[in-house]
């Protein structure tokens, strides 16, 4: 056990028992547990957050991606563009689909989808983009939408690390054609056990989407396609209602302890970031570069990812030092077993970011004391 664990999920329960119990308790008790009342609150108050005229709660993540791709029409022969080095379920997602997920290599300030990039990856068979707001910082979605509008493709947000999150003024999940969420217990807003959501404007897109996640039905026992079981439960939506209205404290606090681990930085040491070898130090520092936001872009500290080329000594170091740490994430997709026909891609800055990232604690949870005392100890390693 680690003095600073990296995140104690149980702590989401401590905080707010009493209304959780309540939530709980209700819901057991009034004996209605699929597509009931919970469900239909959370999704008309996760869209006035998010600013959307739909929320379509479902099953995870993963089929909230998915969905809007079937939705869409897309599938066998279709591409679909992805970064390069997300969770590997942005791709998951393309694959279920039927289409090609063909990856982007990211801007390497923002770890997100390089705009730059994008262009050249479109080709007669592109639908759609999804880009991913990684860590809670969002992607450059000016640019994408405009691209996107220049060659017809959708743009499908990867929300699941966004809750929150701002660009240009608007929340992430209100910037695309639709977008995906995930309530995995350990994102921005967290269930207890799986769910997700799409968010979208599109009226018959959420129509479709939410005849899809039930079996391809609207009217009982009338099926009008070949539908899936993706319906998020009463029980996770009665929780997430207790949570939602917490986010933006939440979030704020994250906030705060991302403002102590800027303060690190000795900017001769950081301004050269964005060329990669430049962190390399010359006297074998334990040089390490920080996560940059863009100038429209209001990130929610999903994670505070670091890099170093020393990664393995720094994370030792730290836990050592009793502070948890974790790797978002040690293998790009198209590195994986599953994506084994992808291997041969040359996508060296995924392959950089993998190999020397670093996640320190972000939580809610985290003291300002603990978050001193980390950046505190990253301060002695920089100068060791
Ligand atoms: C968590 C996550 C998902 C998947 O969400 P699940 O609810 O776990 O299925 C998709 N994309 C990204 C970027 C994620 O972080």
């Amino acid at each position: 056990m680690y003095k600073i664990p990296f995140y104690d999920i149980g702590q989401s329960y401590q905080e707010l028992m009493p209304e959780l119990d309540a939530a709980v308790s209700r819901v057991l008790s009034k004996g209605w547990y699929i597509l009931g009342a919970e469900v239909a609150a959370f999704e008309a108050e996760f869209a006035a957050y998010v600013g959307t005229r739909h929320c379509i709660g479902v099953s995870n993540g993963l089929d909230a991606l998915f969905l809007v791709l079937k939705a869409w029409g897309i599938g066998e022969g279709d591409e679909v563009i992805v970064p390069s080095n997300t969770y590997i379920a942005t791709w998951l997602a393309v694959s279920y689909s039927g289409a090609t997920p063909v990856p982007v290599e990211p801007d390497a300030l923002t770890f997100n989808l390089d705009p730059a990039l994008l262009e050249a990856s479109i080709t007669p068979k592109t639908k759609a983009i999804i880009p991913v707001h990684l860590y809670g910082m969002p992607a450059d979605m000016s640019i994408i939408t405009v691209l996107a509008a220049k060659y017809g493709l959708k743009v499908l947000e990867d929300a699941a690390q966004a809750h929150g999150a701002e660009y240009d003024g608007r929340k992430c999940g209100s910037l695309g054609d639709a977008a995906a969420f995930s309530f995995y217990p350990g994102k921005n807003l967290g269930a207890f056990g799986d769910g997700g959501a799409i968010t979208t404007d599109d009226d018959a897109l959420a129509d479709k989407i939410r005849i899809l996640a039930n079996y391809g039905s609207k009217v009982k026992y009338q099926n009008l396609y070949k539908g899936y079981n993706c319906r998020l439960d009463e029980l996770q939506a009665a929780i997430l209602r207790v949570k939602l209205p917490h986010l933006e404290a939440h979030n704020a606090k994250r906030h705060r302890i991302a403002g102590v681990y800027n303060g690190i930085h000795n900017k001769s040491i950081w301004l050269p970031y964005c060329q990669l070898a430049a962190s390399e130090s010359e006297s074998g520092e334990m040089v390490y570069t920080m996560p940059f936001s863009g100038a429209l872009a209001k990130p929610c500290r999903h994670q505070y990812v670091i890099r170093s080329e020393h990664r393995t000594r720094l994370e030792a170091a730290l836990n050592k030092a009793g502070i948890g740490t974790m790797i978002h994430y040690p293998i790009p997709p198209h590195q994986q077993e599953a994506y084994r026909e992808m291997s041969s891609l040359s996508l060296p800055l995924a392959v950089e970011i993998a190999d020397t990232c670093l996640s320190l604690p972000m939580n809610p949870y985290l003291s300002m004391e603990e978050a001193a005392d980390i950046a505190g100890i990253l301060e002695h390693y920089q100068r060791v």
